[in-house]
């Protein structure tokens, strides 16, 4: 950035208030020609046509036509709601520009009628890989851009699948497999130099703190998968909100750093459960990972938003959300984020729609497993066809397909990955 170079756009978005996180982000990673903005760029549209920001670097390429179309603007009605279209252009240029390894990329606004103008912004040059890490060079893998890899600490008893065939009394008694099978899943990691985010049941970490100290000491970020398993629409708010905190105080006192990441058990915040999202604001959550955009007999928002953002709680605060990964397919939303859809998929479709998050959408994706999808050897639980079918298949081809993804993709943890976008406070 260059000194003493005040973005414009900060004094007109102050006024937001749940941006506050995104300006900071701002200050640091944007330098605006603020001159060019204000005698040429938005402000000298015409009020009510929409624009269109064109995007020059290199992973756009080939995409320009299906960019535009993404980062479509709203219609900007004269000066007095100038914040709006400016701030939505700005975040698109953030979200998209912190999730790519670039330097000093042009940018340009074009109008309805596709005249350019000269309007240009300048994003600093910005490297986030890992020590030693190096890019991902094969086809799939689009440079730059840093997706998260998540592990659902639990075991398979834990499963909402299988509830219903094992009562939670009896957890204790049944054959623990979550230690061995995590550390497989970190040494993985620690092969391929991946740093990911651990979502820890509570329970699981109450009966293995060392599990938990490692996951930490080998530089993976710590996050809360509540305490007890159970769905958040089947608990009470005094419930819910009860065993977060038990479970998240369990975790910081475990690693002596704060939690700030949430991913309900079975991704049950859904509709009728996003008070959920308040209490966890309360709690002192920073983010959430918990929305699945998919239909889904246990889980699902259709049509949320699919990609990171930040949500207004029914009280009217904001928490940053990563919506688990669904790819566009035929009009459809096709989940690609990892589980059982990356069990039941092959491997090449997986491959591909989430790769066609990252180039056509050029946003970063969140992926998930659970240490128990490695683990062919689990004890066989009597369930239903489909829960049988969903738990149970494709569990041997899990690691070798999960070696691929690390080679054909860049990984990292999810705070870092929201920081980036500038949907956290760096700091
Ligand atoms: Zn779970």
């Amino acid at each position: 950035m260059v000194e003493g170079h005040r973005p414009l756009e900060l004094a007109q978005l102050r006024q937001a208030p749940d941006h506050s996180n995104l300006l900071a982000a701002r200050r640091r990673s944007i330098d605006l020609d603020h001159h060019a903005l204000r005698d040429e760029g938005i402000q000298g549209r015409t009020p009510g046509k929409a624009y269109w920001l064109m995007c020059q670097s290199s992973c756009c390429e080939g995409q320009k036509s299906a960019l535009a179309r993404q980062h479509s603007l709203s219609p900007i009605r004269g000066s007095p709601s100038m914040q709006a279209p400016l701030d939505h252009l700005l975040q698109t240029i953030l979200r998209h520009h912190r999730a790519s390894v670039t330097s000093h990329r042009k940018l340009r606004i074009l109008c309805p009628v596709r005249r350019l103008v000269p309007t240009s912004m300048t994003i600093e040059k910005r490297h986030e890989g890992l020590p030693g890490e190096g890019e991902r060079s094969d086809s799939a893998s689009v440079a730059g851009i840093r997706n998260a890899l998540t592990v659902d600490v639990e075991d398979y008893f834990h499963v909402s699948a299988l509830a219903p065939s094992i009562h939670r009394d009896t957890w204790d008694l049944r054959e623990s497999r979550v230690v061995s099978n995590t550390r497989r899943l970190l040494a993985l990691l620690q092969e391929n130099r991946v740093r990911g985010t651990f979502f820890i049941l509570g329970w699981v970490a109450e009966r293995q703190p060392q599990l938990v100290k490692d996951i930490a000491a080998g530089g993976h970020e710590v996050a809360c998968h509540g305490y007890s398993h159970r769905l958040v629409y089947e608990q009470s708010p005094e419930e819910f909100h009860d065993e977060t905190r038990r479970s998240k105080n369990l975790l910081e006192d475990l690693t002596g750093t704060a939690v700030v990441g949430y991913r309900a058990a079975s991704y049950s915040i859904v509709r009728k459960s996003l008070w959920a999202l308040d209490a966890l604001v309360e709690l002192g959550f920073a983010y959430d990972s918990s929305i699945f955009p998919v239909h889904h007999d246990r889980y699902g928002i259709p049509g949320a938003a699919r990609s990171p953002h930040r949500i207004i709680t029914p009280s009217g605060a904001s928490i940053a959300e990563w919506p688990l990964a669904t790819a566009k397919l035929l009009g459809c939303s096709l989940p690609v984020a990892g589980g059982g859809y990356f069990r039941l998929l092959p491997y090449w479709l997986s491959r591909w729609g989430l790769q066609s998050i990252n180039r056509k959408e050029c946003s970063p994706f969140i992926f998930y497993l659970h240490p128990w999808e490695i683990d062919p050897g689990q004890p066989r639980v009597a369930a239903s066809f489909l829960s049988t079918f969903r738990h149970y298949t494709n569990l041997d081809k899990v690691e070798r397909r999960l070696t691929r993804l690390l080679g054909d993709f860049r990984f990292g943890t999810v705070r870092d990955g929201l920081k980036g976008l500038g949907l956290l406070s760096a700091t």
